[in-house]
């Protein structure tokens, strides 16, 4: 048996250790899954949508003990982990409401009718990230239950201690043993058995583009469904007739949440070339403002990357002689910190602005026209999400439908809400999450022909 020692990534001490699954744990958790399959899926719809209800009260009433196991475990700031904490909620509410609205069709046809039902997939397999353990878990683990099937989810290496917690939450609530499964352990154990195992009738993995595409090899050896949501080198474009304070002062924030882990992290900024040095001189007190620190403080904003690797991946995008026009502040000490980094001007073949640096590192890029924004923006294999600034409500809707990507915000730099859908074009996923469609994509449609003539 394997132990991890989760670290707070802070303070570099540890958190706690974890027995990870092994190949057989996970083949004995997808054997209580798939016996506790036909009974979840014939529980009534009004009385499945009341567990999940009661599974939301006790998440509910469980913020603050989440939240500190998500400070402590992955970093984040306090006031983001109970919002995540509470985000994990709102998401079980909303899908609670899906089990009684599963609704087939009736299709007109000559000599009968016609019927359609939406029927469970079956066992599905949730395969989560690092950089936002709750959510993630959440957006997977929700529809699917709602949906009627079974879950077997797997937390990332470095961050299981929520996710565990949450499955443990659904047992006090009332959820039937088999129903809910959370299994710590390595992607290439657990993960990939659940990839492999033919029971396990759907994988929703988030994660790297690269393991994304074993993960869709692996299914397709079964023909098992996938969902994919991986990673992004999002635009956030700057024209010359926007409120510039307003894209300033957003910017830090679109890439540098979570410490830019991120895979929304609008982490190229294009700016049209009349306004540029307008934006860099309102851009940098915003970057140097960002409140990094101890992420127990309730003020903090930014926390420490997820580990030494990582840091150390992070950094060497950023090498000596590296065109840094300025950077925020980080504690020193123990703890994996990075400062939130800009670079300008960066070549087109700078590794830092062609590849996903998942880390609070942002380049600046002018344009000199539309055409040209939306051309350097597609210019990457990702397409996940973007931001545009403008006052012409023209060029917004123009822009927006130019660019490659599946979720973009118009002067704001939030577009994700568990209730409208989100996921990638290109090699940015496959599939969408969230949003009243989201069941869906946990069902298969069956059609039945009932014949009505003597
Ligand atoms: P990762 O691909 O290394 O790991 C993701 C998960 O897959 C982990 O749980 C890991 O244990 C598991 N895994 C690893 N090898 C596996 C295998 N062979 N079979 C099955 N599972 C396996 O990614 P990461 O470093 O944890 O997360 C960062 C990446 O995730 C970034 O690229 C980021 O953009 C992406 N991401 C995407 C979204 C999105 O919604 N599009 C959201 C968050 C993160």
């Amino acid at each position: 048996m394997s132990q991890f020692t989760v670290l707070n990534p802070a303070t570099e001490q540890a958190v706690t250790t974890l027995t990870q699954a092994s190949a057989e744990d996970t083949d004995a958790a997808i054997g209580r899954a798939a016996a506790a399959q036909e009974r979840w899926r014939a529980v009534a719809p009004g009385e499945r949508a009341g567990l999940l209800r009661r599974f939301a009260a006790a998440v509910d009433s469980h913020v603050e003990e989440l939240a500190g196991l998500e400070v402590a475990g992955s970093g984040h700031p306090v006031g983001q982990a109970r919002w995540e904490a509470g985000h994990v909620r709102d998401v079980l509410l909303y899908y609670s409401a899906t089990p009684e609205r599963l609704i087939g069709k009736q299709i007109p046809v000559p000599g009968g009718l016609n019927v359609t039902f939406h029927e469970p997939v079956g066992m599905v397999g949730l395969i989560v990230p690092w950089n936002f353990p709750m959510p993630i878990f959440a957006w997977g683990m929700a529809p699917a239950l709602a949906a009627g099937n079974t879950v077997v989810a797997k937390p990332a290496e470095l961050t299981p201690l929520t996710a565990v917690r949450i499955g443990e939450l659904a047992l006090e609530a009332g959820l039937p043993e088999g129903v809910l499964q959370v299994l710590p352990g390595k992607g290439s154990v657990v993960g990939q058995r659940l990839v492999d195992h033919p029971a396990v009738r759907k994988i929703v993995f988030t994660g790297s583009t690269e393991v994304g595409s074993q993960v869709m090899a692996g299914c397709a050896r079964h023909i098992k469904r996938v969902t994919l949501e991986l990673g992004g080198k999002s635009a956030n474009i700057v024209f010359a007739d926007a409120d510039l304070e307003r894209a300033a002062a957003t910017a830090p924030y679109a890439v540098f949440d979570n410490a830019g882990q991120d895979c929304c992290a609008r982490s190229r900024i294009l700016v049209q070339r009349s306004v540029l040095d307008r934006f860099m001189e309102l851009f940098e007190p915003a970057v140097k403002g960002v409140a990094v620190g101890d992420p127990a403080s309730p003020g903090t904003e930014m926390g420490p990357l997820i580990s030494a690797a990582h840091r150390q991946h992070v950094a060497a995008y950023v090498p000596d002689g590296a065109p840094v026009a300025f950077r925020g502040s980080a504690p020193d000490g123990p703890g994996f910190w990075y400062p939130p980094t800009v670079l300008a001007p960066v070549g087109a073949d700078d590794p830092a602005y062609t590849e996903e640096v998942f880390g609070p590192v942002v380049t600046v890029t002018p344009f000199d026209d539309e055409a040209e924004a939306v051309t350097i923006a597609n210019d990457t294999p990702y397409g996940l999400s973007g931001s545009i600034f403008t006052s012409d409500v023209g060029r917004a809707i123009r822009v927006a439908r130019a660019v490659e990507t599946g979720n973009l915000s118009v002067n704001s730099h939030s577009s994700v809400r568990y209730w409208t859908p989100f996921g990638g074009f290109k090699q940015s996923g496959l599939g969408r999450e969230l949003g009243p469609d989201a069941p869906d994509a946990f069902t298969e449609t069956k059609n039945v022909f009932i014949a009505t003539e003597p």
